[in-house]
């Protein structure tokens, strides 16, 4: 799907068409899944809705490079409003396996704030941090977006991609690597997780770097995705999404890592 970006800003957006729904989110996390061929990237956004009596996650199905240029609209931290219809109608079906998600309309994306402070993003997201993993990630429970407390980070595993790793078309490198937490979450008896990464800044950080050698790119990886996210003085929790099409469980799809007061 090819997001035509922002609606024209000050138009009336009148009521939503009908088979939709509108939407107002806080968007938290771009996800890029594996998705070899022609179509290049497909992912989903995750958001929180800020409307009263909705549920509080939502999982927007993308797909193409322009689903993670910036004026796509879903950039974490803004306060969007948006269209959307249900999953499976659309011209790729990466992620259509849960009926939670959904497809947003061409268009219909309005940008109102960014959230810049990190005390206006608390605001919104501290009471929708879970404590456990463990809970969530059964085989019997259809993955969903959340957010977990992360009690800590054992390692961040870096492995060369190959195969199916997430890759555009139109030019741009393909990632070199790939990662993995390995951590645990705060339920008292976490055995620990390892979740792959499929948070689209881990990409783009390999994109903006592509002259470095493999090595230091690793420690740049390394250093962002554990040393500054994970840092101790971080109050750090995992966003948390469906794995992609084809593969079972949860992924992690971005970090929030709020200063400890
Ligand atoms: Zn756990």
């Amino acid at each position: 799907m090819r997001l035509s970006g922002f609606a024209q800003p000050g138009s009336d957006p009148g009521p939503p068409p009908a088979g939709t729904t509108r939407l107002r989110l806080l968007v938290t996390t771009r996800a890029v899944l594996a998705r070899p061929g022609p179509a290049g990237e497909a992912g989903y956004v995750t958001g929180l809705s800020v409307l009263p009596g909705v549920p509080p996650w939502w999982w927007l199905v993308l797909s193409g490079l322009d689903a993670f240029r910036p004026e796509c609209g879903f950039d974490p931290y803004d306060l969007v409003t948006v269209d959307v219809t249900r999953a499976g109608a659309g011209p790729t079906r990466a992620g259509a396996e849960s009926t939670e998600a959904r497809w947003p309309v061409p268009g219909t994306v309005r940008r109102e704030h960014h959230l810049k402070q990190w005390a206006l993003r608390r605001a919104w997201l501290d009471g929708h941090v879970e404590e456990s993993m463990c809970r969530l990630d059964r085989p019997d429970r259809q993955p969903a977006p959340a957010l977990v407390r992360v009690r800590d980070v054992a390692e961040l595993l870096i492995t060369p991609a190959s195969g199916g790793i997430p890759g555009p078309t139109g030019g741009h490198p393909r990632p070199r690597f790939r990662g993995a937490y390995r951590w645990r979450c705060a339920g008292r008896t976490c055995p620990g997780h390892r979740h792959d990464i499929v948070d689209w800044e881990f990409t783009a950080l390999q994109r903006r770097v592509v002259g470095l050698p493999d090595d230091r790119l690793r420690a740049a990886l390394v250093n962002t995705f554990h040393g500054r996210l994970c840092a101790p003085d971080r109050e750090v929790a995992f966003y948390v999404g469906p794995a992609g099409p084809g593969r079972p469980g949860y992924a992690v799809t971005g970090v929030y890592w709020p200063p400890k007061p």
